[in-house]
């Protein structure tokens, strides 16, 4: 299974490989090393990782799972709700989520994420896959108050640290999509465990929903919802979202200094 990471430029590991970003190398990972596309290694411990992609925009899916709708007291959607989270909200698997301090209720929300792989506009959901590249782990990361507070969500999915990606994303040809599920752990306590087939609408009907109204870049992350079971989180926890054939996405909690 081939794996794709981002990560940072370090004097002490001699590799090349710049990503459009500066200071930013890329490579895939083989038996435990990183190989850049010049064929340059460097082990994993070595390197830091970064997001997991670089997306111009990360579009998100609002209660794609029946029963996570329900257990927030909302209606089931008749058609995706969609909104997105800023690309400043990025944040690299093992790096902190910072409590806001104008914030009293941190979620964590495990889901899948699409990463893009050609420019899409006006796609139908049968030919959708075409345009994926691959898949990766997202902790849609909420200020539950502050999405209610606003009535909508800029501000709530918005804040620096709240979009873990990574650690690495999967091309699809590796990834057997409906054998997925989500499984959220807080100090290794399982949150949440669902199956991807729980979503209300497929990634085909989401691509083609977005792309009507906004065109996507190779690189664009979508984050296709969170399955029941959200809670909250506190600084000194450790969440962690693992999807059997992705990985495991880990980040601890920490308050704002
Ligand atoms: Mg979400």
């Amino acid at each position: 299974m081939t794996r794709y990471v981002r990560f940072a430029q370090d004097p002490a590991v001699p590799v090349t490989a710049p990503d459009s970003h500066p200071g930013v190398l890329r490579g895939a990972l083989r038996d435990g090393r990183v190989v850049t596309p010049g064929g340059e290694t460097a082990l994993l411990e070595q390197v830091r990782l970064l997001p997991a992609v670089a997306p111009s925009k990360i579009v998100c899916v609002g209660r794609n799972y029946a029963e996570h709708a329900k257990e927030l007291g909302n209606a089931v959607p008749t058609e995706p709700l969609i909104f997105l989270k800023p690309p400043s909200s990025l944040n690299a698997h093992g790096a902190p989520v910072v409590f806001p301090k104008i914030s009293q209720l941190l979620s964590y929300e495990g889901e899948v994420g699409v990463v893009v792989g050609r420019r899409a506009r006006h796609i139908r959901a049968a030919e959708a896959t075409d345009y994926v590249a691959g898949y990766t782990i997202v902790n849609d990361v909420t200020a539950r108050d502050l999405q209610k507070k606003d009535g909508q969500w800029t501000r709530g999915k918005g804040f620096d640290t709240f979009c873990p990606v990574g650690p690495w994303w999967v091309p699809k040809e590796d990834v057997e999509f409906d054998s997925l599920r989500v499984v959220t752990r807080v100090n290794g306590e399982v949150r949440q465990d669902a199956p991807v087939t729980g979503m209300i609408f497929n990634v085909g009907v989401i691509l083609q929903f977005v792309s009507e109204f906004m065109t996507l870049e190779p690189g664009d992350l979508i984050a296709t919802g969170t399955p029941p079971g959200v809670g909250s989180m506190g600084a000194g926890d450790t969440v962690s979202v693992e999807i059997r054939g992705l990985g495991v996405l880990e980040n601890p909690v920490v308050a704002a200094s």
